[in-house]
């Protein structure tokens, strides 16, 4: 069988590339499609300024380039959050509130490609192609920057415990080790996490944007959650799973709000209900087992449980999915 001529997306069936140009073809950093060749041809795509990533002109129509419209789109994301999945609610005796004001005081950065994949960063980064390797390092669209105040009294105190008289108290225990480790204990409880700042990469159309977003403020969510807790390890497919399953959910629920009656097509490309449908599309068919076997494991939780709230309460507080 001959390998075949033509470089060919299941998405867009009308985009093919000889495959002979389908490595120098310059695509669209948000849709994927590929820019004509023909120079001087209609719909030539715009140059970013940002590592050389191009545009074309349907993602362009709405596309975000300051911190102003990603802070609005950020909190239209809260709203959604607050409204229509209720993760604001109280629960079990446990109060919201502090956490609500939190997450709307993050401050929102539309920034470039490097900004986002400095190394010396840490967060939890967004891997929006493909592989969870060390290539997808290069596609990171957010980021959810945060620290918590964890005194490392914390981690010795458990393995402190785990080797003591269990009858001892935690002060007795405390005393023993001298200082004012009590204090220090108490304040790391208080405090939690802190989210310094959600960072989304520049240059994308507001659909992609909220949804990068959304996902950011799901990782803030579980940060800030009151029974989150920095010393146990939520492993990232359950993590970023339920990240992936919020931001497929909000962008069906952005196509559930948009009344206008331009949708599929308009004469730069894709209209904003088919790219909608390309986000979706990319979150459901990602490979890796991270995003992609994640996303698949929350959708299928979500499906059984069938409630956003119940399920992400339950993975807050069991760093797992429900079985
Ligand atoms: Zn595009
Ligand atoms: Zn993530």
């Amino acid at each position: 069988l001959n390998p075949s001529p033509y470089a060919y997306q299941p998405f867009w069936p009308d985009e093919i590339v000889c495959s002979r140009h389908s490595d120098g073809t310059a695509r669209c950093c948000s849709c994927g499609r590929y820019e004509p060749l023909a120079r001087g041809a209609v719909g030539r795509f715009a140059d970013l300024e940002d590592r050389g990533r191009k545009s074309c002109g349907a993602c362009l129509r709405t596309v975000v380039t300051d911190s102003d419209e990603g802070t609005g789109l950020w909190h239209q994301a809260l709203r959604h959050f607050r409204l229509d999945l209720g993760l604001f609610e109280d629960e079990g005796g446990m109060s919201k509130a502090g956490m609500r004001g939190a997450m709307e005081r993050v401050p929102v950065l539309i920034v470039g490609h490097d900004s986002l994949n400095d190394p010396s960063v840490r967060g939890t980064g967004h891997g929006a192609h493909d592989d969870d390797d060390v290539s997808s390092a290069s596609h990171t669209r957010g980021l959810c920057l945060y620290e918590y105040t964890q005194h490392p009294l914390g981690g010795q105190l458990r393995a402190f415990l785990r080797g003591v008289n269990c009858n001892a108290t935690v002060s007795a225990v405390l005393e023993a080790m001298g200082g004012d480790g009590f204090a220090a204990a108490a304040a790391a409880a208080a405090s939690g996490a802190h989210i310094t700042a959600v960072l989304c990469l520049r240059g994308l159309p507001r659909d992609l944007a909220a949804s990068v977003l959304a996902h950011e403020a799901t990782h803030a969510w579980f940060k800030l959650h009151p029974r989150y807790d920095p010393t146990r390890h939520m492993p990232r497919q359950v993590e970023e799973g339920c990240c992936q399953l919020v931001a497929f959910l909000y962008l069906g629920h952005l196509d559930e709000q948009d009344v206008s009656e331009e949708n599929y097509f308009v004469e730069e490309g894709p209209g904003d209900r088919k790219l909608r449908q390309y986000f979706q599309y990319c979150i459901e068919t990602m490979t890796d087992e991270v995003y992609g076997e994640g996303f698949r494991k929350a959708a299928a939780a979500y499906a059984k449980i069938g409630s956003v709230r119940a399920l992400l309460e339950f993975v807050a507080a069991n760093c797992d999915f429900p079985r």
